[in-house]
């Protein structure tokens, strides 16, 4: 299959060509045609899987061929659950729309809001945003989303996850009924049907996760391991691999920034990503672990959410989450585009139950393997860990609204079935 067969405009084509692609991954070749017929769609997709160009191409074919509004206002808003997401996101749009006469701004939260405010008063016919910006400066009447005509939630579990359901909500109540809404998300839970039933209208479903992202694919391994032994044993895996582009993932912050000095002391160069570091920090840390300067990018779950990290041979769980979808969004970032991948799993006693509800959610049983000198304690209580991310967990800056609850996260990690689909709020055209 080719670009050009999808219908796309030679503009878009020149742009994918500039890019390197020679043809379309599965999801682009889904998603791109129903999108293009101005459907609604849900689509199952992981990143990794070039899930953002199957929504930004036709967004941009479709708005480039629709008649220019005075004042340009919004016509396609993208809404992400994180900055760097969303940052990706206007990235890909930038790229894809080099030889489309379209504007694009990307909007959040953590940095000041002038520059993104000069740049709306411009005329903007894509915004990408996060929730918490964009209804800021919506409140400060400082943006209109009367005009939008096309709505993407892209990873919609994250979001949900992340507390933003009321958010969500509040920005659906400022947009026109009739519009076309896609909506993009890695796990189906009963939350994000609901959600999906409320603001999608008849959707196309796709699901093209391709083989290589899916959790089969990905070669899984678990190490028993003292909880006291974790640091030096995680040493000893990255030494002794001589590895250079791990992600290794702490369920705390502080943990993240613990371990990466212990790295950094044993002459690993490791660098830490959470919500605790300033935009301009988690940026400069991303660069460096994409150039190679940082071998080690030690990451939270809602940190590395969304992260654009092509090829990635190796990552570690230093603690396993507590969620274990978050797992399965974890060693999603191994193998991609075709290359080969191992997702480590360090576990101590206290991570036991954990370890037994992933197995459940995948449907395999790990391998375990113990390495001399760093043996499990065999005194350790198996007693679950009560830290990290959990319901209660707290909000950044970009996080408001809604609380979080176990129940937000009892999804299976796909499912295609349409059932329950039930008449929808908004309809569109
Ligand atoms: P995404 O899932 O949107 O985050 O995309 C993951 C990576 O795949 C990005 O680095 C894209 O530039 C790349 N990509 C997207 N579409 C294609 C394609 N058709 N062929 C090759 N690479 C692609």
């Amino acid at each position: 299959m080719s670009f050009s067969s999808l219908g796309l405009s030679d503009a878009l084509l020149k742009a994918i060509s500039k890019k390197g692609y020679k043809s379309p991954s599965p999801i682009q070749a889904k998603a791109i045609p129903p999108i293009l017929n101005r459907k609604d769609v849900l689509a199952s997709a992981q990143t990794g899987t070039g899930k953002t160009a199957g929504f930004t191409l036709p967004i941009l074919q479709i708005l480039s061929q629709e008649q220019q509004l005075h004042n340009r206002p919004v016509r396609a808003l993208v809404l992400t659950p994180t900055r760097e997401l969303a940052a990706q996101v206007f990235e890909s749009i930038k790229d894809y729309g080099e030889y489309l006469d379209l504007r694009s701004a990307v909007i959040f939260g953590g940095v000041n809001q002038k520059p993104q405010v000069n740049k709306l008063r411009k005329g903007v016919d894509i915004l990408v945003a996060t929730p918490g910006r964009l209804l800021d400066l919506h409140n400060q009447r400082l943006l209109s989303l009367a005009k939008v005509d096309i709505l993407v939630l892209d990873e919609a579990d994250r979001m949900l996850d992340m507390g933003f359901l009321r958010d969500i909500e509040r920005i659906m109540s400022l947009m026109p009924k009739r519009r076309q809404n896609l909506m993009f998300s890695a796990t189906f839970s009963k939350n994000i049907r609901k959600l999906a039933n409320g603001i999608l209208d008849n959707p196309i479903e796709v699901d093209a996760t391709p083989e290589n992202t899916t959790v089969d694919a990905i070669k899984q391994k678990v190490y028993r391991v003292a909880k006291v032994k974790k640091t030096g044993l995680i040493i000893k895996l990255i030494s002794d691999g001589n590895w250079n582009q791990v992600l290794v993932f702490t369920r705390t912050k502080h943990g993240a920034n613990r371990l990466c000095k212990k790295m950094n002391n044993a002459g690993i160069s490791a660098t830490a990503i959470h919500g605790n570091k300033s935009q301009g920090a988690r940026t400069k840390a991303l660069a460096g672990f994409k150039s190679g300067s940082v071998s080690v990018l030690v990451a939270t779950d809602i940190a590395a959410r969304g992260l654009d990290i092509p090829l990635l041979p190796h990552v570690i769980n230093f603690e396993l989450p507590n969620i274990s979808e978050d797992y399965v969004h974890r060693i999603g970032r191994t193998g991609r585009a075709g290359a080969s991948g191992e997702a480590i799993s360090l576990v101590s006693a206290d991570e036991t139950s954990y370890l037994r509800d992933i197995e459940k959610l995948v449907g395999l049983k790990i391998s375990v393997e113990i390495v001399q000198g760093f043996e499990p304690d065999p005194n350790a209580s198996t007693e679950p860990i009560k830290q990290g991310r959990s319901g209660s967990r707290s909000r950044n800056k970009d996080q408001s609204s809604s609380r979080n609850s176990r129940s937000n996260r009892e999804g299976k990690i796909k499912s295609s079935n349409s059932r329950g689909r039930r008449r929808n709020r908004n309809r569109r055209r």
